[in-house]
């Protein structure tokens, strides 16, 4: 039972958040965003003990009440102490946990609260072990976690195969994981460039399940973000690695840090400052 409630008119307006929590992985994939560059990726990450994240987003929860926490990384399940701050703040906060699903304990899944956490496994078949990832998800559901499937569009032969990946994705739904979400890759494979090199079926079958719209998914031109009115900052903030907190993961605009909580979020949407709005956090005023 939470001893302290949030302000009511706060809690109607409900926040989200993304943790990038460290830049440290269990996995080198080729086809990482930080691969080649893991060394500067991870020079500035902070880390707190467990006593001192629950602290943090205990703050949080007192001001704005529930909010809705995605964690990326790296590999979160990596962090020290993850499973022990998942457990203090999954009490208080909505969960999205963004993995590999390679370390997901059996203590994990016992010590802590699935009813407000949902797992999202990023699933590459030219890597992982199918297998595995789907006793994984097996294991999570039985515990009544809520998982769903995140299928990177990597060129690889053993990654991008339509015939392959409607097996995998009807497997996986009836395993009981709630989205199968394919992602563009935006990088290099083979000499060619991505998403660009992307053949028009290719698209189109990356569409069919696509978590963002067409205009992220392929970075396409659109109109200038900038002076439009955004409630990032104040209905979403992003929480770097390095402890800093944003606006969102693009504008570079920061409104505060982990070591001073709590955050001010704007109430009233603000202009954005940025031409090119790449990070699909924008909220429309
Ligand atoms: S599992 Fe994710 S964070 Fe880890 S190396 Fe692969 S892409 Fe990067
Ligand atoms: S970059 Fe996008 S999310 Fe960030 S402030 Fe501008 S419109 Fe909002």
């Amino acid at each position: 039972m939470l001893d302290r409630q949030p302000q009511e008119n706060i809690l109607k307006n409900k926040v989200s958040m993304t943790w990038d929590i460290h830049r440290l992985c269990n996995y080198h994939c080729p086809h990482c965003w930080f691969d080649g560059s893991w060394e500067a990726a991870k020079k500035d990450v902070i880390y707190l003990p467990p006593e001192r994240w629950k602290d943090f987003w205990q703050h949080l929860y007192d001001h704005y009440g529930e909010i809705r926490v995605t964690i990326v990384g790296g590999e979160p399940f990596f962090y020290p102490g993850f499973t022990e701050i998942i457990k203090n703040i999954s009490n208080i906060h909505r969960i999205m946990i963004s993995t590999n699903g390679s370390l997901i304990s059996d203590d994990f899944i016992r010590d802590v609260n699935p009813e407000k956490i949902t797992i999202a496994i990023s699933f590459y078949a030219y890597l992982a072990s199918f297998d595995k990832t789907l006793a994984t998800v097996k294991k999570l559901r039985k515990s009544n976690f809520a998982v769903g499937i995140n299928y990177l569009a990597y060129p690889h032969p053993l990654q991008w195969n339509y015939d392959k990946i409607r097996l995998y994705r009807k497997i996986f739904k009836e395993a009981g994981c709630g989205w199968f979400f394919i992602a563009s890759y935006w990088g290099k494979y083979d000499g060619r460039a991505y998403p660009d090199s992307y053949s028009p079926e290719d698209k189109a079958f990356i569409l069919e399940d696509c978590l963002v719209p067409q205009r992220l998914a392929f970075s396409l031109k659109a109109e200038s973000s900038k002076g439009r009115l955004c409630w990032a900052g104040g209905k979403y903030a992003s929480i770097s690695a390095g402890g800093r907190i944003y606006r969102c993961g693009t504008c570079g605009v920061e409104i505060g840090d982990v070591h001073n909580t709590p955050v001010q979020l704007s109430e009233r949407p603000i202009a954005c400052p940025v031409d090119d709005c790449k990070c699909g956090e924008y909220i429309p005023a």
